[in-house]
């Protein structure tokens, strides 16, 4: 079988299974041949790569990666997508689908059972609606898990990828960036989508790092922090620390001052090692 990646093979096997599109699952299937190229670039796919897709579709995407990969575990929530992907995906005995939500299936027992244990790589045009808690849950709950190359909003992979003082700096971006080394793989505007959807579209790869470049004490201290410290951006650092509720302002002062940090600052101006000297600090206050 062909590539599924034009509008008229993808129509074929919609119309053929009479495949009825559901909003709510985030059901916009990839139409242009280009940006899988792209994304299995990004992905730096190889024949002894494990990979873990959420959300396969029809198989678009899987299809090209069962074909390099040694192995795909394609996750898909809409039982409807099941039969489909029995067919289009059927001269491929490297690629298993597994009929679940992701945000409630054990991910690390998948890859023990089906994986080898991996490490994995997470490859998938996201459902857009949970693409955060996906790319969240990979990161915190300790997956082996090399590399995220993901197609998510545009939106969302410029809050990924933003800088310290922008409008687009927030806890996501320092959250991803503690983990990893971002990069833009490609764009994919709307039109490059069956149904069209109303935003447009950025595959991002997020490349974990072996070594961690920053020095935390307390990991859940540390994240603390950067939530507090956006919690409210309007407001200094002095002020809105104290939503950790557990430090008096004399002693965020005094945080603020050993992190050489000006209390009038705002969240959003910090980099990340600044986060994390300032959660070291507070972190000493914390026991
Ligand atoms: N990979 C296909 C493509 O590129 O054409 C489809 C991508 S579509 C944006 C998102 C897919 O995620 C849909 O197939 C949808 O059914 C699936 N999905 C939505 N919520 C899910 C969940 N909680 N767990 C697993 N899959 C989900």
């Amino acid at each position: 079988m062909d590539r599924l990646s034009s509008h008229r093979a993808t129509k074929e096997v919609v119309n053929k299974h009479n495949f009825k599109f559901s909003k709510s699952l985030g059901q916009n299937f990839l139409i242009d041949d280009n940006v899988i190229d792209r994304i299995l670039e990004g992905a730096r796919l190889s024949e002894t790569d494990r990979i873990i897709e959420v959300g396969p579709g029809i198989g678009t995407l899987t299809r090209e990666m069962g074909k390099v990969a040694e192995n795909v575990v394609a996750i898909e929530i809409d039982k409807t997508l099941i039969p489909i992907l029995k067919e289009t995906l059927a001269d491929l005995d490297n690629v298993e689908v597994v009929n679940e939500d992701i945000l409630k299936v054990d991910v690390q027992g998948l890859i023990n059972e089906k994986l080898n244990g991996g490490p994995v790589k997470l490859v998938a045009n996201l459902p857009y609606y949970i693409t955060t808690p996906i790319v969240m849950k990979f990161l915190e709950e300790d997956i082996p898990v090399t590399d995220i190359v993901v197609m998510v909003q545009k939106e969302v992979a410029d809050r990924m990828n933003a800088k310290p003082s922008t409008k687009d700096y927030g806890a996501l971006s320092v959250a991803v960036q503690y983990y990893c080394d971002t990069e833009i793989v490609a764009k994919a505007p709307r039109h490059m989508f069956v149904p069209q959807p109303n935003v447009d579209s950025i595959v991002i790869g997020l490349h974990v790092r072996d070594e961690k470049k920053y020095v935390v004490d307390n990991e859940e201290i540390f994240f603390k922090t950067v939530k507090a410290s956006f919690g409210q951006r309007r407001k200094t650092l002095l002020n809105s620390l104290g939503g950790l509720g557990f430090l008096s302002k004399d002693e965020i002062r005094e945080a603020l001052q050993a992190a050489n940090i000006d209390e009038k600052r705002r969240g959003e101006t910090l980099s990340i090692d600044e986060f994390a000297n300032l959660s070291n600090e507070i972190n000493k206050f914390s026991s």
